[in-house]
């Protein structure tokens, strides 16, 4: 997929606007992508409609040169789908608010009960883990364990409350909530490998004698295009009001993510990324959209280009790194400063022939000493800086006085200066700044 879009996006490089003929293009292409990606067809057409309308729509950005505004349309479109900003847990007024899970067996929803517990009792809540899987010969020793994890108590069928009927166990631990103070009550109910009505009826059951707050879905990301007739099914059956999507640590790309939630309309909240407790956080559509995509690091750099980057100064830049002539040392304070304040983009640099090095050079002053350089630098004459090779013993001396640092600082700084103007030099003759964002050559 990323190679695929690389290259619609190089071919829409360098143009200046964004024609039909790009657009429908792009749009071929983002479509074959998404598939790809395990989007079900749907949800990818009234996708590719969205980012059609938005494109011819766009701004001719100045900042962004055309491919690079598609990349941003797509993602954030995808972002909005997915849900724009997270949506948090709706607490009953009066507690226990009741969570219930509800999804296909293996799909990770006893795993979640003891990561949700876990999550909630560090936000300082008081949960309490409710058994209602005696489908499944194990599953309530799991849920124990999970629970001794969390160090959070877990409501287990016992004789008298219910043994062998969930919808008892259900009920009783809610009682128990309200008796022991516990704020949360998360239910773990019995999932099938497929839908079946019986499976199904049990958690509307369940949902009936314990009106939960959230019913929250849980669905395995590996299971692709699938996920949009199980969502469909639970969607009809017991209804649910957000989404978990678990086992992102594998490779899926996410697809069911986008689906789910189209189909749905419900929000996804959660994401699971392993089997340990803490591999659990809030769901983050954006990097949800930038794992589709899987061009996250590109769609950083794209923001950070559109926010900070001084266009003018780095094709200035560009045009002396492409001459090696005069690299002066005001140009390196200014390319320090700029890749500073470029920050993750200044890596893109990295990735350009010969940048590399210099972005060695860079790193290796640190913030404070950033501020210290830009001192010492201000504190010689401009012909110092424009031609650093003057710089003898006396003025160096003078220089470290007028800076406040000391000459071994100074020293340093000219040496430094020397070898990235050879190595300017060495990268004369050709080069450029090929595809960097913001530089429309
Ligand atoms: P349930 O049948 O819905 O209760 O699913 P389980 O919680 O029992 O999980 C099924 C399997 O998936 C177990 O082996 C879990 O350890 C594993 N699992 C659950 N969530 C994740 C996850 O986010 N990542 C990975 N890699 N494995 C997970
Ligand atoms: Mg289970």
């Amino acid at each position: 997929l990323s190679d695929r879009l690389t290259s619609v996006f190089s071919n829409l490089r360098s143009k200046g606007r964004l024609s039909e003929n790009d657009i429908a293009a792009t749009a071929r292409e983002i479509r074959v992508a998404l598939l790809e990606a395990d989007v079900a067809l749907p949800v990818v057409k009234d996708f590719i409609e969205k980012i059609k309308e938005r494109a011819r729509g766009a701004e001719v950005s100045q900042a962004l040169n055309p491919a690079q505004q598609v990349v941003k349309i797509v993602n954030e479109e995808l972002i909005e789908i997915l849900g724009g900003e997270t949506r948090r847990i709706r607490f009953a007024k009066n507690p226990p608010t009741v969570i219930m899970l509800a999804g296909l067996q293996g799909a990770g929803k006893t795993t979640l009960a003891g990561k949700l517990a876990r999550w909630l009792k560090e936000e300082g809540h008081t949960p309490l883990l409710v058994a209602c899987d005696l489908q499944r010969p194990n599953a309530v020793t799991q849920l124990q364990v999970m629970g001794e994890r969390a160090g959070v108590q877990v409501f287990a069928p016992e004789p008298g409350n219910g043994v062998g009927d969930p919808v008892r166990v259900a009920q009783a631990s809610i009682a128990e909530a309200k008796r022991s103070l516990h704020d949360v009550v998360i239910i773990d109910t019995a999932g099938r490998l497929g839908i079946d009505t019986e499976m199904m009826q049990q958690a509307i059951d369940i949902r009936q004698a314990t009106q939960p707050d959230e019913i929250l879905f849980v669905v395995d990301a590996m299971v692709g295009q699938d996920a949009v007739n199980t969502a469909q099914a639970f969607m009809d059956g017991v209804g649910f009001d957000g989404v978990v999507l678990t086992k992102l640590d594998g490779d899926a790309r996410g697809g069911a993510a986008l689906s789910v939630r189209h189909i749905t309309g419900r929000p996804i909240m959660f994401a699971s990324t392993g089997e340990k407790l803490e591999d659990f956080d809030v769901f983050h559509p954006d990097r949800m959209a930038g794992r589709i995509l899987d061009m996250g690091d590109i769609l950083t750099l794209i923001e950070q280009a559109q926010r900070t980057f001084d266009e003018e100064q780095a094709t200035k830049m560009a045009g002396k790194l492409a001459s090696g002539e005069d690299f002066t040392l005001d140009d390196f304070l200014d390319q320090m400063m700029m890749i500073r304040k470029m920050g993750p983009i200044g890596n893109l640099l990295g990735m350009l022939p010969g940048m590399g090095q210099m972005r060695q050079q860079i790193d290796q002053i640190d913030d404070k000493d950033l501020d210290r350089v830009a001192a010492i630098i201000r504190s010689m004459t401009p012909g110092e800086r424009a031609e650093p090779k003057i710089i003898n013993g006396s003025r160096r001396a003078r220089i470290a006085k007028g800076s406040g640092v000391t000459v071994g600082e100074v020293n340093s700084l000219v040496t430094r200066f020397f070898s990235a103007q050879k190595m300017m030099k060495q990268m004369a003759g050709g080069m450029g700044l090929p595809g960097m964002p913001g530089v429309r050559r």
